[in-house]
């Protein structure tokens, strides 16, 4: 591929961002569909969000995708912003049409349609979901709009459960008819209870992420998997958790936090260039 007058930009926003995959894995499908855009990492400090916002207008940049700490920052600056991101209050893709800026955030859609590959959709089910940090409010607003029955979300009593509160009150007002609870994650026996009545279990806590991953959110509650059960993790450090081990062993169909990145990716690949990213070969070829 031949970078040339036409070529579009693409980025990263945020800092830092040295470490991120992103450059090589849109790079990657770009070379290889033989598409006119170029991927970038820029880093962004939280100062500077507002400049950084107003070049991908100046300098007609397609979009970006931002990450911390400017997830919630940009979105003062932006012309609209999606449903879900207003839900979640946190934008992780810019498209830019026209000059006209638009947030999406696709961590919900990344964890659907990772669930999806594996035959798993989230209409008609129940879900018990313990987090209620960024990742658990995407995916608790992106399961709600696509019709789950009811979300059991467990959580620490910490920092994160004001805001879990409000996160719940949001998702009830955009879906009125869905089932929502939340409830301290240290009642055991109703996590086992509520885990065993549901079809999906998700651990959106940062508890089995390196180099904390010999610990799992279920240790000592092994019992409540059963084989009935699609279990997901959204942490991809390690890519198959202990959490997951666990999970496994029970009979239970697993999901890893790595295809849900790969998955929120395509999702933000789609928005971009229109065309769908191909998850199991960038999965095989820049993950192996
Ligand atoms: P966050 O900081 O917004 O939320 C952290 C959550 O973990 C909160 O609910 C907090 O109460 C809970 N928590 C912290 N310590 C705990 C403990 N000891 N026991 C129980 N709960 C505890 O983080 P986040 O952005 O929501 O990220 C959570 C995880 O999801 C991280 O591992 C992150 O890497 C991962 N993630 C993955 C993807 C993906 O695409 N796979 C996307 C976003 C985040």
């Amino acid at each position: 591929m031949q970078i040339s007058g036409t070529t579009k930009l693409l980025g990263l926003i945020g800092t830092p961002v040295g470490h991120s995959r992103s450059p090589q894995m849109y790079n990657y499908c770009f070379q290889k569909f033989n598409q006119d855009f170029v991927y970038l990492a820029f880093d962004v400090a939280l100062e500077d969000v507002g400049k950084a916002v107003q070049a991908i207008k100046t300098l007609n940049i397609r979009g970006a995708n931002v990450t911390m700490p400017l997830k919630n920052a940009v979105i003062p600056f932006l012309d609209h912003v999606s449903m879900a991101a207003q839900a979640i209050g946190a934008v992780n893709t810019i498209v830019n049409e026209g000059g006209v800026l638009t947030g999406h955030n696709t961590d919900g859609v990344g964890y659907t349609l990772n669930l999806k590959s594996g035959g798993v959709a989230v209409k008609g089910k129940k879900m018990t979901l313990i987090g209620a940090g960024g990742a658990a409010s995407a995916i608790m607003t992106q399961c709600a709009l696509e019709g789950i029955r009811e979300i059991s979300v467990f959580n620490i009593k910490d920092g994160f459960w004001p805001r879990a509160k409000a996160n719940l009150e949001a998702v009830r007002k955009a879906v009125p008819h869905i089932k929502l609870a939340l409830y301290d994650l240290s009642d055991k026996e109703l996590l086992k209870e509520e885990v065993r009545s549901s079809d999906i279990l998700s651990n959106a806590t940062r508890v089995g992420m390196a180099p904390h991953d010999n610990i799992s959110i279920a240790d000592g509650m092994e019992d409540m998997l059963h084989s009935g059960l699609a279990v997901a993790d959204t942490v991809y450090n390690p890519v198959e958790t202990k959490f997951l081990m666990q999970a496994r062993s029970a009979g239970c169909r697993i999901f890893d936090g790595l295809g849900m990145l790969l998955f929120q990716g395509a999702e933000a690949y789609r928005l971009y260039t229109g065309a769908m990213m191909p998850v199991d070969e960038i999965r095989n070829v820049l993950y192996r």
